[in-house]
């Protein structure tokens, strides 16, 4: 029998990412899924980035991962959300090239060192008592391993619908996984169902443009990578038009005829992606939704209408596209669809995404119960650098709350779970100061460096840029100066007698490296991007010496470790209710426990006293 120490089911977002995580920590790992041309697809809308998810890239890039590096390839229009606020809570977004992002992924998966590409469906796994052992492949083919993590996405008993009509597939175009979920049905994991959809895509030739607004991407584009320079494909610019009376007329008549309202599906769908009929329906005081025209591809004339996902039938589809001004005559090249899926409740995962109950089985991205690419990603890193570690009989490496989105977004589906498609926001990470998008080198890269994931590239670069803001923080913090002298360098400071070192002064909103200069001449010689991140350190550095204390004490709580057979149920003083969630929960740490709905300061110190003492 074949064997390989990591196995990766499925070749999407999260699958590309645990697969060259895998192979990055230099254990053999093999990519199984169901088309090798399918590595790599967008199943949705053609973009990557946004509020909170363009944070999850940059970490991603920051591990070495490959998202954040095929995004800026096949990027046809960049644009920082949030320019006009703090760099905490900007979000690096691009409209991708569908075809080249593919292309790009697909040749990054191919030329990567130990990973090879297998295209089967994978329907039943080996197992060895309660560990993992392998897979069975629907040609009969047996691979074993040490590992495997399962990236199903849509696919685990995937039904597509489109008005009334309902037929099984993973996406459109793809078969749904039956097999495997029947298989993961016999392990007794607690398992639902979740929907999603999305808009019928339109032909570009058949829109009039002309009257339209037209929105260009950003002049200096700011790219996902800390690799990229440049951005490579021509850029492009997106229409934008608005439903109407006439459309929201049309939809409301035919609510009854949706997938989604008509009752076919069962499935709780994302909140924050709502269909057209969700918004008609929640926001029914609003005359007009937006709608973004986003070209999908620069080789071909296909429109993603980002705001009207919809179950709708076709014929419906087609008079309320028709109904929105610029669409009168538009082509429908592909209906929109709503598809239900089987989703795993991401609390019976330890934070590595490993299977409390099934050792080396670990599951990552949308079959956890997530939304979107990126999400995705950061789920099949976390997983792929938690398999090698497996395979080497080494420690879990736990992501925190304090040094990461990723962090953020595991602990929350492992220790709350998710009612809904869980998608990833800035306001979810309580250290959203430290956790910046800008920054996201200056938290990981390190720790990649020491799990030995990152590439001699990047570690490269990486050292060269730590040891220039080193160099440019030091030089900006050896000397004091008098507010007398900052008012005449044009540093508008209050004659407090204070004196303050250049980092102090960049902490001030406005003030810039420029404008020390006369005072510190060595500045004139610093590369731009490191003003920039001198900059943004100083800004936040006094926010963040605050929230020390706070990190200081989620960190402590993190290193509390719960032992997996920790006896909840025998702890006196604990409510039945608490005892039957924690029991319910098994929470690997202290923190976790701390963030189990209902729990208290008091039944944490018993939790903690009992710690203490041993089970
Ligand atoms: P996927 O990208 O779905 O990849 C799954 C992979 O597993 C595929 O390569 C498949 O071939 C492979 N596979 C499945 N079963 C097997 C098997 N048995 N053996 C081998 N290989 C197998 N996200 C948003 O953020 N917003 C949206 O509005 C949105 N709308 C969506 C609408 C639709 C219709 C769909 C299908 C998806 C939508 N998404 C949306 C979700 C987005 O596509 C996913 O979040 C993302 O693709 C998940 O990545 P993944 O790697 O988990 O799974």
């Amino acid at each position: 029998m074949k064997h390989c120490d990591v196995i990766v089911i499925g070749g999407g977002h999260a699958g590309c990412e645990a697969a060259h995580a895998a192979a990055r920590m230099g254990v053999k790992t093999a990519l199984i899924t169901l088309k090798r041309e399918g590595i790599g697809v967008m199943s949705c809308n053609p973009a990557i980035g946004g509020l909170g998810k363009g944070h999850l890239v940059r970490e991603i890039d920051a591990l070495d991962g490959v998202m954040g590096r095929v995004a800026d390839k096949a990027g046809i229009q960049f644009r920082l959300l949030n320019r006009r606020k703090g760099p905490a809570v900007q979000g690096p977004r691009a409209q991708a090239d569908r075809k080249i992002y593919r292309e790009e992924m697909l040749s990054e998966t191919e030329c990567r060192i130990g990973l090879e590409i297998l295209e089967g469906e994978v329907i039943d796994l080996l197992m060895q008592g309660d560990r993992v052992c392998g897979v069975v492949l629907a040609d009969g083919c047996e691979i074993s391993a040490d590992a495997v993590i399962l990236t199903t996405g849509t696919f685990l008993r995937g039904v597509i619908h489109i008005g009334n009509i309902a037929r099984a597939g993973g996406r459109l175009g793809d078969r749904p996984s039956v097999l495997l979920a029947q298989r993961l049905e016999t392990f007794g994991l607690p398992m639902g169902r979740l929907k999603t959809g999305t808009p019928p895509r339109l032909d570009g030739r058949s829109i009039d443009w002309s009257g339209l607004e037209m929105q260009p991407g950003d002049e200096n584009p700011v790219l996902f990578s800390f690799l990229s320079k440049s951005v490579s494909a021509r850029q492009i610019e997106c229409g934008i038009t608005h439903t109407n009376s006439q459309t929201h007329d049309i939809i409301e008549k035919n609510l009854n005829r949706s997938a989604m309202y008509g009752g076919h599906i069962d499935g709780i769908g994302p909140r924050y992606c709502p269909s057209i009929e969700d918004k008609i329906v929640r926001f029914s005081e609003k005359e007009s939704h937006q709608i973004f025209l986003e070209p999908e591809s620069l080789s071909d004339h296909t429109i993603y209408p980002n705001g009207i996902s919809t179950s709708l039938p076709v014929e419906v589809q087609e008079a309320y596209v028709h109904s929105i001004k610029g669409l009168e005559r538009a082509e429908i090249l592909q209906p929109g669809y709503a598809i239900e899926y089987d989703f795993i409740d991401p609390r019976s995962l330890r934070p590595s995404l490993e299977l409390k109950d099934v050792q080396g089985l670990f599951l990552a991205g949308q079959i956890n119960g997530t939304t979107g690419y990126e999400e995705a990603a950061a789920q099949g890193l976390v997983a792929g650098l938690n398999a090698a570690h497996i395979v080497r009989g080494k420690e879990a490496i736990v992501f925190g709350r304090s040094n990461s989105y990723i962090g953020v977004m595991i602990d929350d589906l492992t220790s709350r779970g998710v009612s809904e498609p869980y998608r990833m926001f800035t306001s979810r990470a309580e250290f959203r100061l430290s956790l910046r998008a800008d920054n996201a080198d200056q938290r990981l890269t390190k720790l990649g460096l020491d799990l030995g994931c990152i590439g001699e590239d990047r570690k490269a670069i990486f050292l060269e840029k730590m040891e220039q803001l080193d160099r440019a923080k030091s030089i900006l913090s050896t000397t004091t100066y008098t507010p007398t002298q900052l008012n005449a360098a044009g540093i508008g400071v209050s004659q407090d007698g204070k004196r303050r070192t250049g980092l102090d002064v960049l902490a001030f909103p406005n003030v810039h490296v420029e404008d020390l200069q006369s005072l510190i001449p060595e500045l004139c010689d610093m590369a731009p991007a490191i003003r920039v991140q001198v900059e943004y350190d100083a800004l936040y550095a006094t926010y963040i010496s605050r929230q020390a204390n706070d990190v200081d004490a989620l960190k402590r709580d993190e290193r509390h470790a719960i032992p997996s057979d920790f006896d909840f149920a025998s702890i006196i003083g604990l409510s039945n209710e608490l005892k039957q969630k924690l029991v319910g929960a098994r929470p690997t740490s202290l923190a976790q426990a701390a963030r189990i709905d209902g729990m208290t300061p008091a039944a944490l110190a018993l939790i903690l006293a009992r710690l203490k003492r041993g089970n």
